[in-house]
């Protein structure tokens, strides 16, 4: 819709193909219903591909993003570095998106699906299954330029009819399950923590921010974030008492230095219900599997149970099996692959007439507003570009 409404303001005429009978909808979904629209810390680093990321949204990125929703009439809010509108609707957002395509002139076609895009030497032909019809009808578009923004998971068609490089998709940002938890009895619980992800003896990501338990694994925004770098067979830790040393800890729980480990100790500091099991678990001497950590705690810590206690407290592991629930994925790692598009244009190098934007490239972020923001942006340098060819 973006890249739309920039083709059109450009000058071009302008339709949206959208499969579903109303367009924009993927936005009400974003953000618990509120859509993080943006960040105000965008940054190249924070996606998988810094290099094309920057070469595609230069220093006014924030200012362009924002630029936009305010010629929308959309007034913002924040929450930390994220941008939420005032009205905390993600329905507010879509409602002025669509207004001012409707003001652009931009056509937006329902209930039809891109089954083929075809490139010839001075324009694309568009095969499209328009399912307002009964029976289903097939029909063509031809078009000077064409841009593919059909999201995540869904590029993989369309690129394979045309012949480009597509990196395999999986979900990412997304519950990660975890092998035999023993957290799981905790199911719904949260707790604010540092998490960690080690592969073997090396770590790989660390994140702060609040876990939800589940009895699958862990859910939560520091969770997503660390699926994106998570694979099976990773320890992830959990600090339960990330503001805490050490050493504080075991003032707090044992002030008397009796040594002992005696129920409710870890109470004032963690979720009474999260502290018992600890207890339970460091009284049994539970302990995961080849965990290969160089700071996996040894056999004597495990053998005190309030050492033991504390040891799982500052790092609790659990052992990652793989996404869990792939339909509550918040993106999709994958799609066209980078290295086939002019960033100043996002045009594929092979065939000039033919862009594309948000998820539907092999780029992807935190959570945060950065996909989004990637998705705004992409958009407006690919609906720009194209009304070029107009
Ligand atoms: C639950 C959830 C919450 C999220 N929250 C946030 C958030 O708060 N902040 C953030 O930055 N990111 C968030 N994201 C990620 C963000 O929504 C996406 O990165 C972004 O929507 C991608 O935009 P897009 O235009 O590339 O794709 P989409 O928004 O997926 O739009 C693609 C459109 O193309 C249509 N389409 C697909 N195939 C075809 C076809 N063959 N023919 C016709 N139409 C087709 C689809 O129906 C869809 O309407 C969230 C994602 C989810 C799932």
């Amino acid at each position: 819709m973006v890249a739309a409404i920039t083709a059109a303001e450009a000058g071009a005429k302008t339709v949206v193909i959208e499969q579903k009978l109303q367009a924009a909808q993927s936005i009400l979904a974003t953000g618990n219903g509120r859509c993080n629209l943006a960040n105000i810390s965008l940054a190249p680093k924070r996606y998988n591909h810094p290099e094309f990321v920057a070469e595609v949204c230069d220093s006014s990125w924030l200012n362009d993003v924002l630029g936009f929703w305010n010629a929308c009439g959309l007034r913002w809010t924040l929450e930390e570095d994220r941008l939420y509108p005032v009205s905390r609707q993600a329905a507010s957002v879509r409602n002025v998106l669509l207004a001012r395509a409707e003001r652009a002139g931009v056509i937006v076609a329902c209930g039809r699906k891109v089954e083929q895009v075809e490139i010839n030497d001075d324009n694309c032909t568009i095969k499209i299954l328009d399912e307002t019809r009964e029976p289903a009808q097939y029909c063509s578009l031809i078009a000077n330029a064409a841009i593919i923004a059909v999201g995540g998971g869904a590029s993989s068609r369309i690129a394979a009819g045309l012949n480009l490089e597509q990196v395999a998709e999986s979900p990412i940002l997304a519950p990660l399950a975890c092998e035999n938890s023993p957290l799981a009895s905790l199911n719904g619980r949260r707790a604010e923590v540092i998490a960690q992800i080690y592969r073997g003896t090396f770590p790989q990501a660390r994140e702060r921010g609040e876990v939800l338990l589940r009895d699958y694994g862990i859910s939560g925004i520091v969770c997503f974030n660390l699926s994106r770098h998570a694979q099976p067979g990773d320890v992830i830790t959990l600090d339960f008492a990330p503001d805490c040393n050490a050493s504080e800890l075991r003032q707090i729980t044992d002030p008397k230095l009796t040594g002992e480990l005696v129920d409710g100790c870890l109470d004032g500091i963690l979720d009474p219900l999260i502290a018992a099991q600890i207890i339970k678990l460091a009284r049994e001497q539970w302990t995961l599997a080849d965990d290969d950590r160089a700071d996996a705690p040894s056999s004597d810590v495990q053998a005190d149970p309030l050492s033991y206690a504390l040891a799982l407290v500052k790092g609790f592991p659990l052992r990652v099996s793989g996404i869990a629930h792939p339909e509550l994925a918040q993106v999709t790692r994958g799609g066209l692959a980078i290295n086939q598009f002019e960033p100043t244009t996002l045009a594929i190098q092979s065939c000039p007439r033919l862009f594309a934007c948000g998820e539907a490239l092999d780029i992807d972020a935190d959570c945060g507003g950065f996909n989004l923001a990637w998705a705004w942006k992409s958009g407006m340098v690919a609906g720009n570009a194209a009304a070029q060819l107009h």
